[in-house]
């Protein structure tokens, strides 16, 4: 999607601190972290959410969740914990229309979400 900010920066146009890469997906430092761990883990083929998802993404889906793993291990958050939040619309907070999975870690959290 020629619009969208995170197809720019999986294209290299926007600037990002790269974490991981592989042929579908994309993992890059949140510009505004909300952990000392804070990284986006994006498919590279643009779905607008999490709700754009379908049984025929399967592929797609498991990739992502290999990506998160592989991000957790590289950025030592792997044994201590993580916590993975994919916003969806408006009343989530949504604000990338990109499908993306926000992988905090490096903190204790609470069992508040909000
Ligand atoms: P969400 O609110 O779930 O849509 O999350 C969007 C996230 O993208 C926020 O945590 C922002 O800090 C982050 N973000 C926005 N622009 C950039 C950017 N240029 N590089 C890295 N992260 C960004
Ligand atoms: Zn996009």
């Amino acid at each position: 999607m020629s619009d969208c900010l995170f197809c720019k920066i999986i294209a290299g146009e926007i600037p990002s601190k790269r974490v991981y890469e592989n042929e579908f997906v994309y993992a890059f430092e949140d510009i505004a972290p909300c952990a000392p761990v804070h990284v986006l883990v994006v498919p590279k083929k643009h779905f607008a959410s999490a709700k754009e998802l379908t049984g025929a993404d399967a592929e797609i889906l498991s990739e992502i969740f290999k990506g998160i793993n592989e991000v957790a291990r590289l950025t030592g958050v792997s044994e201590s914990g993580y916590r993975v939040v994919t916003n969806v619309g408006r009343d989530a907070g949504q604000t990338v229309l990109h499908l993306h999975f926000h992988v905090l870690g490096g903190k204790l959290f609470g069992a508040d979400f909000g």
